[in-house]
C-alpha cells in the first residue's frame, strides 16, 4: 500500500469513532484521536485530566495549543500511516497539521442534527474503551460490556444539553476547516450504516493506491 495520512471530520455522532476503529485495523494505521487521549487522561485522573474534565463537562473544546501539543507527541517521528479522528477542529489546527505532515485523504461525515441527538443519547461506553450504541451496536447483555463484563456508562458530554452546546461550538469552529480542505475532501453520508460508509472510504483509499 502506498503511504496515506487520513483526516476524519464530522460532528459528534457522525460515526467518526466507529470508522476510525475499523480503518485503524484494516489499513494498519496509527490512530490519533484527541478526544480518546483526553478521556484516557481523565480516567487516569492525571493533573491534565482534571483540567480537561472541567472543560469537556461544560460542552466546550480544549484550546488549540493543547490539542496540537498532544497530537505532536503522538505523531512522534512518523511521517505516514496516521489517522486523525476529530482533529483538526479549527482552521489554526488544520494549517498547523499541514505543516507537520502531508494529508492524503480528508473524509467528512455529514449527519442531520436530529439523528446526532438520537445517536448520542443511545451511546454507552465501558472503562476498558469499548463503545456501544443501543441503536447500532448493542451489548449482548443489557448494559454490560461484552469484553470485560463491567457496567456501561454514558459520557457526561452526551447529555442532550451538552450535545447542543457541542454542536454550536462544532459549527463555528469546524465549518472553516471544511472550507479549507475544499478540493481534497470527500463528503460522505454518515446517516448510512457503518459498513456502507466504510466501503466508500475504502474505495477512495484503494483508488489512490492502484
Ligand atoms: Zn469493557
Amino acid at each position: 500500500m502506498k503511504k496515506v495520512n487520513i483526516v476524519l471530520l464530522g460532528p459528534p455522532g457522525s460515526g467518526k469513532g466507529s470508522q476510525a476503529e475499523i480503518l485503524e485495523k484494516k489499513f494498519n494505521l496509527k490512530k490519533i484521536s484527541v478526544g480518546d487521549i483526553l478521556r484516557l487522561e481523565i480516567k487516569k485522573k492525571t493533573k491534565l485530566g482534571y483540567t480537561i474534565k472541567n472543560i469537556i463537562d461544560k460542552g466546550k473544546l480544549i484550546d488549540s495549543s493543547l490539542a496540537i501539543k498532544i497530537v505532536k507527541s503522538h505523531i512522534e517521528n512518523r511521517k505516514n500511516n496516521l489517522l486523525f479522528d476529530g482533529f483538526p477542529r479549527d482552521l489554526y489546527e488544520a494549517k498547523t497539521l499541514d505543516k507537520l505532515i502531508s494529508i492524503t485523504h480528508v473524509f467528512f461525515l455529514t449527519i442531520p442534527k436530529k439523528l446526532i441527538i438520537k445517536r448520542l443519547s443511545n451511546r454507552y461506553e465501558c472503562y476498558c474503551g469499548m463503545v456501544y450504541n443501543l441503536l447500532t451496536k448493542k451489548p449482548k447483555h443489557d448494559l454490560t460490556c461484552d469484553i470485560c463484563k463491567k457496567r456501561l456508562y454514558r459520557r457526561a458530554d452526551d447529555s442532550p444539553e451538552a450535545i447542543k452546546k457541542r454542536l454550536v461550538v462544532y459549527k463555528k469552529e469546524t465549518l472553516p476547516v471544511i472550507k479549507y480542505y475544499k478540493g481534497r475532501i470527500a463528503k460522505i453520508d454518515g446517516a448510512k450504516n457503518i459498513n456502507y460508509v466504510f466501503n466508500i472510504i475504502k474505495n477512495h483509499i484503494n483508488k489512490r493506491n492502484s
